[in-house]
């Protein structure tokens, strides 16, 4: 679609935060532009940093094995990060990154109209919350992990899930489970294509 390509052309160009000093790629996000279920998660990880593409790493390997369990394919869905630039050493975003580069996500959201957010981890819960009116039902992810949010303006209506990031189950084992009975939730949701 013309306008996500014009959106990862300045990405590719972007200079809005010194993390385009250490990167080696961008991340713009990845997946079906008419998705009814759009994944947002973190930043670009080492992997992701290397490829330019989306949860490509060890984190990409448990959110494919959570996608198969519901049946659901890369393909149906759209994935993509707050931060399109990787942090040096995986640290998490810094706010005033989130600034910077979050009007790229925002335009993200406009163009493929999502009917279902579903956010990995909190930085992208937190800020999905704060962009949808729900500001005062942000809690902790081990909080409000698996359920659902919706948010109804006179523009839209949007449904959201939390989830926990992938990246805890690879140091944490039973939270594979946890995701898995977590991402059960999307069974109602999936689109046939
Ligand atoms: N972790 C994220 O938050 N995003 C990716 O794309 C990969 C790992």
């Amino acid at each position: 679609m013309k306008k996500l390509e014009e959106i990862k052309n300045e990405v590719l160009n972007c200079q809005r935060c010194p993390l385009y000093k250490t990167r080696t790629n961008p991340v713009m996000g990845q997946g079906n532009h008419q998705a009814k279920i759009m994944f947002i998660a973190e930043a670009p990880g080492f992997n992701e940093d290397l490829t330019g593409h989306p949860f490509c790493g060890a984190s990409g390997e448990v959110l494919d094995e959570l996608l198969n369990s519901v049946d659901i394919k890369r393909q149906q869905i759209y994935i993509t990060n707050i931060l399109k630039c990787r942090p040096p050493e995986n640290r998490g975003p810094k706010p005033e990154e989130i600034k910077a580069c979050s009007s790229y996500l925002e335009r993200q959201i406009e163009i493929i109209k999502p009917k279902v957010i579903c956010t990995l981890g909190n930085y992208s819960t937190v800020f999905v919350f704060e962009r949808f009116g729900l500001k005062d039902q942000i809690q902790g992810i081990s909080k409000i992990h698996g359920r659902l949010f919706e948010s109804k303006t006179l523009f839209q209506n949007i449904t959201i899930i939390p989830f926990y990031h992938p990246a805890v189950a690879s140091y944490n084992p039973n939270m594979k489970q946890t995701l898995a009975k977590d991402f059960k939730i999307l069974e109602k949701f999936k689109q046939s294509d």
